[in-house]
């Protein structure tokens, strides 16, 4: 059904990724491809003064340790990328690197001001080229 599928990750919620990982291998054509991708916040100017480069590099290391760990329990050949900025903006634009025809997210936290999907969801669904799943 699809070529090339993008699964953003949210680390900390493992239970929702294995599902959103498990719903991109039953959607993936076979010789497919699964990327994985996390985006790390940038280190703000003022707390690059108290957090050492070598702090930041391993923090960096550990992100990407779990994100390998997350695709080695999923069977493996699955790709990872770590990058960083704000998680809407990079997700749409590894999409259109990558070339993705398809990306999967979930909708984890919904309040009044964004009242069905989450605002990183909300902007992807509004923006990408590709087809959008939201797990819910
Ligand atoms: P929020 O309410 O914080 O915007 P969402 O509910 O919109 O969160 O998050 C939905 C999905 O967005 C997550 O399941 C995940 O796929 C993706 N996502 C959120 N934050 C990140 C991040 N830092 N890196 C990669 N993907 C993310």
């Amino acid at each position: 059904m699809y070529k090339n599928i993008l699964v953003p990750i949210d680390m900390g919620h493992e239970e929702i990724s294995m599902r959103m990982i498990a719903k991109a291998k039953s959607l993936l054509d076979e010789g497919g491809k699964i990327t994985l991708l996390h985006v790390m916040d940038e280190v703000p100017s003022y707390a690059r003064t108290y957090m050492t480069p070598e702090a930041i590099e391993e923090n960096l290391r550990q992100v990407r340790g779990e994100l390998e760990a997350l695709a080695k329990i999923n069977g493996g050949n699955i790709a990872t990328e770590v990058k960083s900025g704000r998680p809407s903006p990079v997700i749409l634009d590894e999409a259109a690197e990558i070339g993705a025809d398809l990306i999967i997210m979930a909708s984890h936290r919904p309040d009044l001001t964004n009242f069905l999907l989450g605002s990183t969801a909300q902007r992807v669904v509004r923006h990408a080229k590709c087809s959008v799943l939201i797990d819910r």
